[in-house]
Formats: C-alpha cells, sequence, structure tokens
C-alpha cells in the first residue's frame, strides 16, 4: 500500500510541476512552430538565380519514386525562349501528396536539385484532388535557399487551402 501511495504523490508532483511550467502546446494551425532545416515536408520546384526552371524534365524523380506519386511530362525547350537550360523542360510536373511518403528519394535522384523536399508541414483538407499538386504549386517564385519553408504567397497559391 505504501508503494502505492508513493507512486501516487510521485504522479501528482510531476502533475504539479507541469502545470506551473510555460506550456509547449501550439495553437495549429494559427500558430506554426519552426521545423528542423532538413524536416521532408511539401515540395518545392526551385529556380535558376537568372529565372529559368531547373528541372529539365527527365523523369528520374519519377523513377526513383516508391510510391509512384509524380507524373512528369516533358517538352523540347524553344531556343528563343527557353524554360530551362537544357533541351527540354517540364511542361507538366504532378505529385500526388497523398501517395507519398516524404521519403526525400525524389530530391536524392534529381541530377540539378530541381525538386526539394521543405520543412512545411502538409495541411489537411477536405478534398482528394487538392492532394494532387501540379507544376504551378510547386514552382519557386524567385531563386532564393530551396530548404526554406514554403512562403506565405507560396502557400496561397496551392491547391491545398487549409494549412
Ligand atoms: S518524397 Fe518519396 S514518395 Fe514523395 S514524391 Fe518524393 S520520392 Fe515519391
Ligand atoms: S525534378 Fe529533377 S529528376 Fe525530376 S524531372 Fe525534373 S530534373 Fe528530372
Amino acid at each position: 500500500m505504501l508503494r502505492g501511495v508513493g507512486a501516487l504523490l510521485k504522479g501528482m508532483a510531476t502533475t504539479l510541476r507541469l502545470f506551473f511550467s510555460k506550456p509547449i502546446t501550439v495553437q495549429y494551425p494559427e500558430q506554426r512552430r519552426d521545423l528542423p532545416r532538413r524536416f521532408r515536408g511539401r515540395h518545392r520546384l526551385t529556380r535558376h538565380e537568372n529565372g529559368l526552371e531547373r528541372c529539365i524534365g527527365c523523369s528520374l524523380c519519377a523513377a526513383a519514386c516508391p510510391a509512384d506519386a509524380i507524373i512528369v511530362e516533358a517538352s523540347e525547350n524553344d531556343p528563343a525562349h527557353p524554360v530551362s537550360p537544357g533541351e527540354r523542360y517540364a511542361s507538366r510536373y504532378e505529385i500526388d501528396l497523398y501517395r507519398c511518403i516524404f521519403c526525400g528519394e525524389c530530391e536524392a535522384a534529381c541530377p540539378v536539385d530541381a525538386i526539394v523536399l521543405t520543412p512545411t508541414l502538409v495541411p489537411s483538407d477536405y478534398s482528394r484532388q487538392s492532394f494532387v499538386v501540379n507544376k504551378q504549386d510547386l514552382l519557386e517564385e524567385v531563386s532564393g535557399d530551396p530548404k526554406r519553408p514554403l512562403t506565405e504567397s507560396e502557400l496561397a497559391r496551392r491547391s491545398l487551402s487549409v494549412r
């Protein structure tokens, strides 16, 4: 019995100690905690500093994806108005976030560092279709640190509105 009382007092002491300590709960989604830089969350398609898209439509990311979540279709670049520095660019790029397991294999497979996983959480939503993100959803606006979290404006134009 004494052992039981001791355990009870120990539990009460823990409760009291935590009751007066600073809460660690975050009021998500209004408040968002900074995630580690290497966290693998929402994808970003990056650009070169001159504004050209890095992706050359080679589909290596799609081939490496264990969840078969990526679709890439490539088109020839117009030499007068190239979209990317290569001969081809991705005219269609889609990721099905329902399938994605955020393993980072696509990022590792990309020969030009075009697709990266950012420290940004994947939101919830009510529509299955909104989890299929397309190239416009994924493409970075201006070249910057590719591993930074998605910016507010990048989040706003994504199909997934609820964060
Ligand atoms: S993170 Fe993994 S599962 Fe998700 S798209 Fe990339 S390779 Fe596929
Ligand atoms: S993201 Fe990289 S691996 Fe995927 S198609 Fe574009 S260049 Fe190729």
